[in-house]
This record gives structure tokens, C-alpha cells and sequence, in this order.
């Protein structure tokens, strides 16, 4: 085969004590899962899940035991974190059922929803696209994958985030609104997912801002830590 233009070499994340890697498909991204942070941006109560996506190409790779550098993004003045844990879907499909929904995921990782909040505020009052505030370069940051045959207990472990060793987000995958399998059953009735699929699904309470400089150190209980560096 040949191009007329240069063709994109294929996005990869390491997967845990394996040299083959998890090539991205599409990022998806789950809008306020934790109560608590739905309210500190001003929502209450339960809502339908909603979504957003990210290119697939804004992964920033932070393998176990390195640091991964990150750019300060242009546009912005308030970059903010959001820990997260990510979905890596091995069997694509559509309307996908809860119950059947694990035997399509693949693995977990740790992720990091990097979002300009001051632009994502204003695309909010103008009833815009958060393209700009969610899907830049280096957006989002994700760690090794872990296969789920070694993780059984994802959905009851810790998560949290540190800027320069200071606790910021602390919390635990078990207070998501929308669970695991009920993700994946609403996600897969808007999209056909596909191998390769990610799905960041959603951040606790304590989303704040960064700065260059800046050391992001997370982590799910049972995955690798994700350590990132803001340059
Ligand atoms: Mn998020």
C-alpha cells in the first residue's frame, strides 16, 4: 500500500509483563461518574451517562516506573487533572448488554483526563463543543495495562491522585454512577465498539489545577501508577 501522505504510525500502550502492545482504536470519555465531583461542577443527582471522545493520537504513554513528560497546552491558564481509571476493550460490539459486558473488556489502566477548564467553562456558557477544552495534544496521559484476569477486584479499589506529593483526588472506583458493565452497555448502544477501544470513565472530586513543573503521581489499587510530569 501506498500513501499520498505521510500515514500515522499506530498509537500503543504497554501492557504489563508482555512485549506485544495494545494498539488504540478511539478514546471514549465519561462525563461527571462520581457523585461528589458532578456536584463540584455545579450538577446534582443521577443523570443519564454521557459521553465525549478524545483523539485517539492524544495519548501521552507513561510506562511503569517512568516519568512521562507533558506539554503545557496552548490556550489555556487553568489545566486541570482528573485521575481516572481506563477500560481497554479486547472484543468490540454493539448493544452490549451489562451482563455480558466484561467478556469484552480486555484490560485496566490508569488514566489522566487532562482538560483546559477555563475554555471548557466558556464552550459551557456558549453552548459549544468541549473539543477544544478535552480532545488537545497530550490530553490523555495512560499507564501500562493491566489484563483483567488479574485485576477481579477493579471495582472496589482505590483511586487517587497526587500533585507533588500532595494528595488532591482520593476516592474509590465503586462510587462511579455508572458502573463498569453499565458503561459499556449505554456506550455500545451510541457506537460500535471496537479492539483497541478506550474508555476513561470519569474522575472523583478534587479536580484542580496545575502548573509547569508540576509532579502527577496516580494510581488505581492492583495497576501500575501513572507518574507524568508538566512541562
Ligand atoms: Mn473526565
Amino acid at each position: 500500500m501506498s500513501y499520498v501522505v505521510t500515514a500515522p504510525s499506530p498509537v500503543c500502550v504497554p501492557v504489563l509483563g508482555m512485549s506485544a502492545t495494545f494498539a488504540v482504536h478511539r478514546i471514549y470519555c465519561v462525563g461527571r461518574n462520581y457523585e461528589d465531583h458532578a456536584k463540584e461542577m455545579g450538577q446534582t443527582g443521577r443523570e443519564a451517562p454521557f459521553f465525549f471522545m478524545k483523539p485517539a493520537d492524544a495519548v501521552l504513554v507513561a510506562p511503569a516506573g517512568q516519568t512521562a513528560a507533558m506539554p503545557y497546552p496552548t490556550l489555556t491558564h487553568n489545566l486541570h487533572h482528573e485521575i481516572e481509571l481506563v477500560v481497554a476493550i479486547g472484543t468490540g460490539g454493539s448493544h452490549i448488554k451489562a451482563a455480558d459486558a466484561h467478556q469484552h473488556i480486555y484490560g485496566y489502566a490508569v488514566g489522566l483526563d487532562m482538560t483546559r477548564r477555563d475554555l471548557q467553562n466558556d464552550m459551557k456558557k456558549m453552548g459549544r463543543s468541549w473539543c477544544i477544552a478535552k480532545g488537545f495534544d497530550h490530553s490523555a496521559p495512560i499507564g501500562t495495562i493491566t489484563p483483567a484476569a488479574q485485576v477481579p477486584q477493579i471495582e472496589q479499589a482505590g483511586i487517587y491522585l497526587q500533585v507533588n506529593g500532595q494528595d488532591r483526588q482520593r476516592s474509590v472506583v465503586s462510587k462511579m454512577i455508572w458502573n463498569i458493565a453499565e458503561t459499556i452497555e449505554q456506550l455500545s448502544a451510541a457506537w460500535a465498539l471496537q479492539p483497541g477501544d478506550l474508555i476513561y470513565t470519569g474522575t472523583p472530586e478534587g479536580v484542580g489545577a496545575v502548573v509547569r513543573g508540576d509532579i502527577l503521581e496516580g494510581g488505581v489499587d492492583g495497576l501500575a501508577p501513572i507518574r507524568v510530569r508538566v512541562e
